[in-house]
């Protein structure tokens, strides 16, 4: 079959994240065989899962889940036992973009993608194939919508944000490297199961005895003590009423994530996964 042939098909691929959502609510009557994706990774929060169910009802249509071929503990005996990071995200190209391009094969596809029109970046590559590949589309960039405009199509859809915007800004992983130190705090009150599990990973290299950890510079043990916690949170109190005096309109919400962007220093996160 040749690209002029082949059917182009439509995926728009979630993460759990509010962007990515609200392209979907964007895109719900405007493309009829629109297909949805989740790359799920098995070591997602409970609340994405739970965020995603009504995601799906909204919609109207199944969300696939695609999983990876092997789970996280078999790649991660692949690459070492070294925990991915912003600088090795192993994780991406094996629990994320490889089940994508699985899914989609050969293409043709267009893949939508929830990058805002306030937003300096573009997402994933697209592939080359023989029937045309991935070919990436920016609705949000190409109708000029920008932050507030997508809190608004959430929140007139009824869905909001996913709950777990309370306390952390990013889907993805419940261990995910991306998380500033608040987050983690919010992972031990919130899951501390989950947290229990994250610090299960941090084990010494037997080789070399390197500890690797999943948060800079220290190990989840280090920063569960609860003087390290007191301050953590002190400083994320103090970073708020910095911002909030800056900006006295705004909601809790908006100044939480603000305060992760101005604490961004992992550079350009993952899109699949945080979009
Ligand atoms: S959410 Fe984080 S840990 Fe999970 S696959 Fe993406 S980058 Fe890796």
């Amino acid at each position: 079959m040749t690209a002029m042939e082949a059917k182009t098909r439509h995926i728009l691929g979630l993460s759990g994240g509010k962007d990515s959502t609200a392209l979907a609510v964007y895109m719900r009557d405007k493309v009829a065989d629109m297909e949805y994706v989740f790359c799920d990774t098995g070591k997602e929060l409970p609340e994405t899962y739970e965020y995603l169910k009504r995601v799906e009802a909204f919609l109207g249509k199944p969300i696939v889940y695609l999983n990876a071929d092997r789970d996280f503990d078999h790649w991660l005996a692949m690459f070492g036992n070294y925990l991915p990071s912003a600088k090795m995200r192993w994780c991406t190209r094996k629990l994320k973009i490889a089940p994508f391009e699985k899914y989609v094969g050969e293409g043709p596809a267009y893949s939508y993608i929830g990058i805002r029109a306030d937003e300096d970046r573009f997402g994933y590559k697209p592939s080359l194939s023989p029937n045309g590949g991935i070919i990436p589309v920016y609705p949000f960039k190409e109708a000029g919508l920008v932050k507030a405009d997508i809190h608004q199509i959430l929140e007139d859809s009824g869905l909001g944000f996913p709950e777990y915007y309370q306390w952390r800004t990013r889907s993805g992983c419940y261990f995910c490297f991306f998380q500033r130190k608040i987050e983690w705090v919010g992972l031990l009150e919130r899951h501390p199961h989950l947290f229990e599990e994250a610090k299960s990973y941090e084990r010494p290299d037997p080789e070399s005895g390197t500890l690797y950890t999943w948060s800079q510079q220290e190990s989840l043990a280090e920063l569960q003590a609860p003087d390290r916690v007191a301050k953590i949170k002190a400083n994320q109190h103090d970073l708020m009423e910095e911002m909030k005096s800056r900006k006295k309109s705004k909601r809790l919400v908006d100044i939480f994530e603000e305060t992760n962007d101005l604490q961004d220093d992992f550079g350009e996160p993952c899109m699949i996964c945080h979009l």
